[in-house]
């Protein structure tokens, strides 16, 4: 067994080539924040870059931005940016809507390539909004599709010639395991299936290869290991094998060929663009631009590398020193299948979080039983994983979860 000491956590973050990196982040005071999975921490220069759209691009220039700032073009910028992160050309992905939205959009599209076939499959455990958009969409064309839902591991079991699209998320957002993407888009590509990938919690947290894999379409979200800010826009990829025939469902003069010749007739822009709607939040969006520049230096690689070395260090730590305190590992105990988050359950995790959250580590709740914690490697540290985890045995060996305050329920867990 490893033996672990602070001093060795120190030393480990010492020698960590992205140590750096925090820097570039505001981070709060006290805390320990392992919830980049959900809403990731704030990039120092994203602050002035949003002060200086209010007050100057807005403020002064006001309708001139649109060109001077060249606002216009931040979907497709803020695209490419992304694209490098998910092995996509930089043609092949924009910046737009929500990722709730991007899936209806792109699941829309799919359909209509695929007339003839009527299932979509998709996993019991997906995100619940995924797997709601689907079941709207289906609504919304009468009903000659059908949802089908199948277990995680069961999903090669169910492509047949009836099967229009698979529709998965990359990692899993309860257990943070993840699916070999080139071996099952392959799968469903033999048998003539559509795949599309959400990348909600891959982008920003690990290498992806959306070309290498062949895949589809993607969406991914905005505002968790991509740090864009609460609500940010999401991203959409479509590969540009599909331009020519992907037809966007919200046919908004965003997508037109020409927006501003204000033609009475639909006519969609070539590529990735006619997947755009409406007006793009400018501010929300510059956030987003600004904040995905603290990847530019980033190598994906070490990035994964230092997301393996924490998530496996809290697994053994967390066993080591709360191993009589019932928790079960609920990810993947095999690095190479789990994202960058760990999640326990125990049937007391709702308190357990809100103990832990008030005693300055934060980390969330999953119904029913799930206690989740994302690992940032941009800002935390292995020493803040050491932290973690002894403050997560006081609050256990002490009972303090058993405090009333942390049962009270909240809108957001
Ligand atoms: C976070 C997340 C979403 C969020 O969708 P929004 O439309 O941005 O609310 C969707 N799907 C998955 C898999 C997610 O993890």
């Amino acid at each position: 067994m490893v033996s672990h000491s602070l001093e060795k956590m120190k030393d480990l973050d010492r020698k960590d080539p992205l140590r750096e990196k925090r820097k570039e982040f505001s981070l709060p005071k006290g805390k320990i924040y392992l919830d980049g999975n959900s809403l990731g921490c704030l990039p120092k220069a994203t602050v002035t870059r949003v002060n200086d759209v209010v007050t100057w691009e807005w403020g002064e220039d006001l309708i001139t931005s649109w060109n001077k700032a060249e606002w216009i073009n931040l979907p497709a910028r803020v695209g490419e940016q992304i694209a490098r992160l998910i092995g996509a050309k930089a043609d092949e992905v924009v910046a737009a809507d929500s990722t709730s939205v991007n899936l209806f959009k792109v699941l829309s599209a799919a359909l209509k390539m695929q007339s003839g076939r009527t299932k979509i499959i998709s996993e019991k455990g997906n995100f619940p909004t995924d797997l709601y958009m689907m079941q709207g969409l289906i609504e919304q064309l009468g009903g000659q599709h059908e949802l089908v839902m199948v277990d995680d591991d069961k999903v090669l079991d169910h492509l047949d010639d009836d099967v229009a699209v698979l529709s998965l998320t990359h990692v899993n957002y309860k257990s943070g395991q993840f699916y070999d993407m080139a071996a099952i888009t392959k799968a469903a590509q033999d048998k003539g299936i559509m795949v599309i990938w959400d990348l909600s919690h891959s982008a920003g947290a690990l290498p992806v290869d959306l070309n290498g894999a062949n895949a589809d379409f993607a969406v991914g979200c905005g505002y968790k290991y991509l740090n864009g800010g609460p609500g940010a826009p999401a991203f959409l990829y479509v590969a540009s094998r599909h331009h020519d025939k992907a037809q966007p469902p919200l046919s908004g003069w965003m997508g037109h060929a020409a927006p501003f010749e204000f033609d009475r007739d639909y006519r969609p822009a070539d590529g990735i663009k006619r997947h755009l709607c409406g007006t793009p939040p400018v501010i929300g969006m510059s956030a987003l631009e600004e904040s995905l520049k603290v990847f530019d230096d980033v190598d994906m690689k070490k990035l994964r590398k230092k997301s393996v070395a924490l998530t496996d260090l809290f697994i053994a730590l967390v066993e080591e020193k709360c191993a009589d305190y019932g928790f079960e590992l609920a990810s993947p105990r095999e690095a190479s299948v789990r994202g960058s988050q760990v999640s326990f359950s125990h049937k007391d995790g709702f308190a357990i979080m809100q103990a832990l959250i008030d005693h300055g580590v934060v980390g969330d709740f999953r119904a029913p039983d799930i206690v989740r914690f994302g690992f940032t490697p941009l800002y935390v540290g292995y020493e803040d994983v050491w932290n973690a985890v002894l403050i997560l045995e006081k609050i256990m060996k002490k009972d303090i979860w058993k405090q009333d305050k942390y049962h009270v329920k909240s809108a957001v867990t």
